[in-house]
């Protein structure tokens, strides 16, 4: 017999749980949600918050230097890792406090244990060994990384998970892939006065966003004295009294203090008794889903990482919301996952926000590219060797915006916000007819007046699609 009956059981607090649990409960809903880690997950505890706590710290380093152009005379800097560390600590306590706090306020029940699902309609919490009975069960376990390659002495290599609570500073990091992840924390580390070396399997960084965004951020990677390295993988890792020597697929050898490998993350759904509910799994091992978040199994639902759609916070939030007003609220609401911005956080950073070129020439059959690529007006006096770049993608056809790219400083926060003309389908006419605000970078995006390349599908090409 169950030891408890709900209306929702939610497996995992992190940005999808939390949110679905909350909305649940404000509809009316007796809601249990199980924790085994911290409440807030990923994003707040070892994610999207303390990364980019660590990217403010590592810009004051730019910020000293360009000072001096400004007038300014800086005599002595000093970094204190532990006392980061620290900070970081105290301000992801206090958020994830919050989440508790907007849980039970509006009386969600949470129990901090892991939580496995025992048929489609019973979970079972392993510690306490209760189950708990539920009308509706939301799968919210996120996703976890990986370390691949799986090489002799990957056991001395760390994830993201590690890399916030370092008890040391390394000054020599290796850093292993060549996704977001990986070079968000290379430019971290590197202003944070590490020696960065920097290895991945293809060709470029970055794969899957814009390829000028992608060569302009490698230049950048190097500016930051970063050591990049490209189509290359580590093959062994040994210890020695010096740290760690980390042996290379180009034969070469790398001492570092660190290794970080992010190669990727994977969805959560071992050990969660996925088939004994007769849940649906695709071949990456992540939760299969429609468009209202709903499995297979008629009463279970998952969102989030776990279904590995769009790995990002704010998707993961807004699937949460969708799934508890389509089931509590009485409004079916489906997520569309199309023109979802994002940003890189690397110094400087990437805001993107629909098709990259490379994207669009293969649905289009004409493609207009507006590019615009200079010095920003702060670099004139800090004398900081750097570029911004900009790129409208536009159909040829229709005239409509297809894609905004932006390498530069807030390039994250232009991102957002030309989301949503993009969205919107908002036409390159009416980029040009808007007024620019003078003096800004992102006024670029508003007179960028000269096509700098057209791209024309061959006819038979077009037939073909
Ligand atoms: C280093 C890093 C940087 C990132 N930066 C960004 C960024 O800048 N912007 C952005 O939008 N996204 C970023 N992300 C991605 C973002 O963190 C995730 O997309 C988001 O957290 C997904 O939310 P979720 O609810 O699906 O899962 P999570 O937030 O991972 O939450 C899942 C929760 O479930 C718990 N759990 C798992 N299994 C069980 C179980 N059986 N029982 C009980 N509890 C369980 C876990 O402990 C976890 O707390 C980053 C991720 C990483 C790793």
């Amino acid at each position: 017999m169950a030891d408890a009956e709900v209306d929702l059981f939610v497996i995992g607090a992190g940005s999808g749980g939390v949110r679905a649990a909350r909305i649940a409960a404000e509809y009316g809903a007796k809601v249990m949600v199980a924790e085994e880690f911290r409440i807030g997950g990923t994003c707040v505890i070892r994610g999207c918050i303390p990364k980019k706590l660590f990217v403010y710290a590592s810009r004051f380093r730019d910020e000293f230097e360009d000072a001096e152009g400004f007038g300014w005379k800086i005599e002595k800097t000093s970094f204190d890792w532990p006392a980061l560390v620290a900070a970081k600590e105290k301000e992801i306590t206090r958020l994830s406090g919050i989440y508790r706090t907007n849980m039970t306020r509006v009386g969600v029940d949470i129990v901090e244990e892991h939580a496995v699902l025992d048929d489609a309609r019973t979970v079972c919490l392993t510690k306490s060994d209760r189950r708990v009975r539920a009308r509706y069960i939301l799968i919210a376990t996120g996703g976890g990384p990986v370390l691949q390659p799986k090489i002799p002495g990957s056991e001395y290599a760390i994830s993201s998970n590690e890399i916030f609570d370092l008890p040391v500073f390394p000054q020599r990091l290796l850093i292993v892939g060549g996704g977001y992840i990986a070079v968000e924390f290379a430019s971290i580390f590197a202003r944070l006065g590490a020696k960065v070396t920097h290895v991945f399997r293809a060709d470029n960084v970055l794969r899957g966003f814009d390829d000028d965004l992608r060569s302009n951020v490698a230049i950048a990677l190097r500016d930051a004295r970063i050591d990049l390295r490209a189509g290359i993988l580590p093959e062994r890792i040994e210890k020695s009294d010096k740290g760690l020597d980390v042996h290379l697929s180009d034969g070469s050898c790398v001492e570092a203090d660190q290794v970080l490998v992010a190669t990727g993350r994977r969805p959560n759904t071992k050990d969660i008794g996925i088939d004994k509910a007769g849940v649906e799994l695709n071949k990456k091992g992540a939760v299969i889903v429609d468009s209202y978040s709903k499995t297979n199994v008629d009463n279970i639902y998952a969102v989030g990482d776990v279904t590995d759609r769009i790995n990002l916070t704010p998707v993961a939030v807004r699937e949460g919301h969708a799934f508890a007003d389509t089931i509590f609220g009485d409004r079916p609401t489906a997520v569309s996952h199309i023109n979802v911005p994002s940003a890189v956080f690397t110094t400087p950073e990437i805001g993107t926000v629909g098709l990259s070129e490379q994207e669009a020439r293969k649905i289009f059959d004409i493609v207009d590219i507006y590019l615009a690529q200079f010095r920003p007006l702060k670099a004139t006096l800090s004398g900081r060797e750097e570029k911004v770049m900009m790129k409208i993608v536009v159909d040829g056809t229709t005239d409509q915006v297809l894609g905004v790219h932006v390498l530069g400083h807030d390039a994250g926060e232009m991102a957002q916000l030309v989301a949503i003309p993009v969205r919107m389908g908002c036409k390159k006419a009416e980029f040009d007819a808007t007024m620019a605000l003078h003096p800004t970078a992102a006024e670029e995006l508003v007179t960028m007046r000269t096509r700098a390349a057209r791209y024309q599908r061959p006819r038979e090409q077009r037939a073909a699609s």
